[in-house]
């Protein structure tokens, strides 16, 4: 492995919340740590995907679409960037013989292929698609050991129990506390939920991040994914993860330990911090991001989640519990639910009713294979969207 050299990364997903924040860290880090973009992928923001081309000079830029690709062709003429489409396009941002790390921040179910595919590449992993660990988790750690490649979380949550526990070793854990911040809909009733709207959930107090993401944050099934999330990263139980409403965001998470010692990492709620660590670990270097200021933030409050009102939480949970498919059967049908409720065809609360609803219609199979998981998805993707 290269040590101590410029870091060599792509970016996939380099449109989005976590991708473009990315770009900007790797902004902030020059002079200080040099970080080279060598693929970059998109969806449909075709516009951004060049504007990033032309910024950050990448080899490859992908894109699913056969158009989408040609236009951008037509728009790059004048610069040696290689414009790629389809799975196989995104292959090859993954796989690239110039990259060492890539940064998965494609949204969903949609981001697994090109992960597996990056560390069967044995490339770094920096980790912001928990969709990936919740459905394939044992396949993917699996993958990670025999390619002998790190894997780096970038969610905060896990990029903060992944710092404190180097504070001790796996033995000396007791518990992870997983933070939540309890989304728009903090102590909110049931009732008072029944009409809350598209624009009401995408209010979120504390973090700016892509559509379906702050969808799960209302719903509490962003926790309950983590918990999944925890589990696979961590080497923990489900049971020994607690959920704890952490309304102001600063501690993103905590580690409990056998002498009872509880260690977090504790920053402003921003994604640039554990973007960074990642891309810079072990080392730690300087941030251009703001500071906590105690006596401005006053206290921090916690409580325990309201997990009759946000069912998602106890169904992932669950889920977890279960293994084989049944985490790919309720993040596939959370996926399509919330789909769903952005285009206003499913309710708030309905969303929770048919993550549940896939969870005793479909059975789990044990052991799955990739192949298994990827029809898994389908087939309940394509059943829960038939009926709406
Ligand atoms: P986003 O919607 O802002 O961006 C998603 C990216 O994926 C875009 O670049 C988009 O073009 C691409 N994409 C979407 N569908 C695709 C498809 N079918 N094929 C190829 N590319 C596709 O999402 P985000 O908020 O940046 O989240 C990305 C991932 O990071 C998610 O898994 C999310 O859970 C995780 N995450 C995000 C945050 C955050 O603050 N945004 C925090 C923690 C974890
Ligand atoms: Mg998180």
């Amino acid at each position: 492995k290269r040590e101590n050299l410029d870091l060599r990364v792509s970016i996939l997903g380099s449109t989005g919340s976590i991708g473009t924040q990315a770009l900007e860290v790797i902004d902030d880090l020059k002079g200080i740590k040099n970080i080279h973009v060598i693929g970059i992928s998109g969806n449909k923001n075709i516009r951004l995907l060049e504007e990033q081309a032309r910024k950050y000079h990448p080899k490859l830029v992908a894109v699913p679409n056969e158009d989408d690709a040609k236009q951008l062709k037509i728009s790059l003429a004048d610069t040696s960037v290689e414009v790629v489409s389809g799975s196989e396009g995104l292959s090859m941002v993954s796989a690239d013989s110039d990259v060492d790390m890539v940064l998965s921040a494609i949204v969903g179910f949609a981001g697994l292929v090109p992960t597996m595919q990056a560390i069967k590449c044995g490339k770094d992993i920096a980790l912001a698609n928990k969709e990936t660990l919740v459905t394939a988790g044992n396949l993917f750690m699996e993958a990670i050991a025999e390619n002998n490649v790190r894997l780096l979380p970038v969610d905060s949550e896990h990029s903060a129990i992944f710092q404190s526990m180097l504070a001790g070793n796996h033995r000396e854990v007791k518990k992870i506390l997983l933070t939540a911040s309890g989304g728009p809909f903090f102590g909110k009733t049931r009732t008072e939920l029944v009409n809350v709207t598209k624009s009401d959930a995408l209010k979120h107090p504390n973090w700016d991040m892509g559509a379906k993401i702050t969808i799960d944050s209302a719903t509490l099934m962003n926790k309950g994914l983590e918990v999944i999330e925890a589990k696979w990263l961590f080497g923990v139980d489900i049971d020994d993860i607690e959920v704890v409403v952490h309304r102001e965001s600063i501690i993103h998470s905590m580690v409990e330990f056998c002498d009872n010692s509880i260690i977090g990492q504790m920053s402003l709620p921003s994604m640039k911090h554990p973007i960074q660590y990642a891309f810079t670990y072990p080392e730690r270097l300087p941030s251009a991001d703001m500071q906590v200021n105690f006596k401005e933030l006053g206290k921090m409050t916690f409580y325990e989640p309201d997990r009759k009102t946000f069912r998602c939480l106890d169904l992932a949970e669950k889920a977890g519990k279960i293994g084989g498919t049944m985490p790919t059967i309720i993040n596939a049908a959370n996926e399509a639910a919330v789909n769903g409720f952005l285009n206003g065809k499913v309710k708030f609360l309905e969303i929770a009713e048919i993550a549940e609803s896939a969870m005793s219609e479909f059975s789990s199979i044990q052991n799955p294979s990739l192949n298994d998981i990827i029809e898994t998805d389908r087939e309940v993707r394509e059943t829960i969207c038939q009926r709406f």
